[in-house]
């Protein structure tokens, strides 16, 4: 019996304290904490964990720059300590990293009035990252169109993807009793009084079988999906979602270029950032506000103009669609009392976690938050939720890791990338991968890196993909035929057809 058959087996027979309905950065973050503390947790993630929008960010672990300009200090004081404790406690995981500010030649952001509001973000953050510094001259200046002097300061970064860092909360948890399970999307369920027992129902998308889950609690997790779920269950909360739509491009990396870049956008008070990762550099992101949840994980091609023209603001060169290795969109969850109304800029609303409690069933609801913060967001619901169903059946740390030993991971090579990746077998067996999506764009980063999401410009790498098709599928021709056909027709729609537009 597979893990994952042996997972799904003993959800059907025991009981959990509480179930986490989402695996981005919120919901896998706080599956860890549950299981640390003893909790009897199951957590359901409808797709791929991380496949909503932690995979899309911009990767930084960072105090909130940005929020100085309305003044929002309580907000920059908590994410500095976040990033602080994060890059301290997580070395493995985030690294210091400094990044590279290109004041406007006037205005409210430009050179003077940015570098005193360095030197506040600096002293708020309590002196403990890099001094800010002016650096006239350095090596990404030969690609700029307006020549400046830049503003040195010190944030954090991710050493792997936001993917990776979401799956790392889980990977090494396969105990019964602390299950986490991509595929299985929550679709509904009642709390039965007289038990005080949540009865949820759940469909496994790799089999087709539907569940029943018991859980003593709900915590809901669910990002921009977060109120549609608490609608269908009658749920009641304080906040609400407003989304805010954000897109990168991947353009092929200049070899001058070590530390990321941020630019004043033309036209709008806002910045743009060129962030160095592997092979490419990401610019963007846009910040736009949308109404609905799936057209907004689609790039349109607005989206791509919009970058592209702050782009010729900035760079020498000119890019065009050859140059656009690979796109990259999420939306933002962005909390907001229930009744507000207004129409604000996105970045002008807080990106601060709010956590609601149903008044009448033991279900919590999780609005807003970031990467960085998760483990602060984590302890928060925690505290929350052992307030509400008391302290775990079992002792913190007996409701075990798994004992495996940690295992570096074989790897293999892709054509098109210089640094090896780790192999498919070894993603199925150990990381719940189980769809050519699921190992080229969460496990490696291959369709971030390589264009066409891998396929390569011209479709050169389809038999590689083929044959990977075959090992996802165990041999079955048919099957991996379908499989490969699939993943390519997303491409010609998420990436080719947006193009040919431009
Ligand atoms: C362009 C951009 C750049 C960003 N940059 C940064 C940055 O540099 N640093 C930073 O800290 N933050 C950044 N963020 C913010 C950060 O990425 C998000 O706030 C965070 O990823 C949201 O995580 P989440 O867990 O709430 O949502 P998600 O990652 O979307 O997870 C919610 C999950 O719930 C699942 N789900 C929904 N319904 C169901 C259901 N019925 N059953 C089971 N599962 C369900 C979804 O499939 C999804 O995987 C950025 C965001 C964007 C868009």
């Amino acid at each position: 019996m597979s893990r994952r058959d042996e997972t799904i087996t003993a959800a059907r027979i025991d009981e959990y304290d509480i179930a986490v309905i989402g695996g981005g950065i919120n919901g896998t973050c706080l599956f860890d904490l549950l299981c640390r503390r003893g909790y009897r947790t199951i957590l359901l993630e409808k797709g791929d964990f991380a496949g909503g929008t932690s995979q899309a960010s911009a990767m930084m672990i960072w105090g909130g720059l940005l929020y100085l300009k309305n003044l929002d200090i309580p907000s920059v004081i908590s994410f500095s300590r976040s990033r602080d404790q994060m890059i301290r406690n997580m070395t493995e995981w985030i690294a210091p990293r400094r990044f590279r500010f290109l004041p406007a030649p006037n205005g409210l952001l430009s050179r003077g009035p940015i570098l005193s509001a360095m030197y506040l973000y600096w002293l708020l953050g309590g002196c403990n990252r890099k001094r800010p510094a002016l650096e006239p001259h350095f090596p990404e200046q030969e690609q700029l169109l307006h020549q400046c002097s830049s503003l040195l300061f010190e944030e954090g970064m991710l050493r792997c993807s936001d993917s990776r860092f979401v799956l790392h909360w889980l990977t090494r948890k396969w105990a019964p009793q602390q299950a986490a399970l991509n595929y299985c999307a929550f679709t509904g369920g009642e709390y039965q009084k007289k038990e005080r027992l949540w009865h949820l129902e759940a469909r496994d998308g790799i089999s087709g079988r539907e569940l029943e889950i018991r859980s003593r609690a709900v915590i809901n997790c669910g990002g921009v999906w977060t109120d549609r779920i608490n609608k269908s269950m009658n749920i009641e909360s304080s906040y609400r979602h407003v989304f805010s739509k954000g897109v990168f491009i991947g353009f092929q990396r200049p070899a001058d270029q070590e530390t990321p870049l941020i630019f004043v956008q033309q036209e709008v008070n806002d910045v743009i950032l060129s962030i160095p990762w592997g092979p490419v550099a990401l610019w963007g992101p846009t910040e736009e506000t949308v109404q609905e949840i799936e057209p907004g994980f689609t790039v349109s091609v607005g989206d791509i103009h919009f970058l592209l023209e702050q782009y010729r603001h900035h760079m020498k060169s000119v890019p065009g669609r050859d140059d656009i290795v690979s796109l990259r969109c999420g939306i933002r969850p962005l909390a907001v009392k229930k009744e507000y109304q207004q129409e604000r800029y996105p970045l002008d609303l807080s990106r601060g976690f709010r956590v609601s409690t149903d008044p009448d069933r033991p279900w919590i609801s999780v609005y807003g938050g970031k990467i960085t913060g998760c483990g602060r967001a984590a302890e928060v619901v925690a505290d929350r939720m052992a307030a509400l169903v008391g302290p775990p059946h079992d002792p913190p740390g007996q409701v075990t890791e798994s004992d495996e030993p940690e295992q570096h991971p074989p790897t293999t090579n892709f054509p098109g990338l210089a640094e090896p990746v780790p192999t498919l077998d070894w993603c199925m067996q150990h990381e719940h991968c189980h769809t050519l999506g699921d190992y080229l764009r969460r496990r490696t980063n291959i369709a971030q890196w390589v264009p066409r999401e891998g396929l390569g410009r011209r479709g050169e790498n389809r038999e590689h993909l083929r044959a990977l098709c075959l090992t996802l599928a165990g041999g079955d021709t048919e099957a991996a035929e379908k499989e490969l056909e699939v993943y390519s027709e997303q491409v010609r729609t998420r990436f080719d057809r947006v193009l040919e537009q431009l």
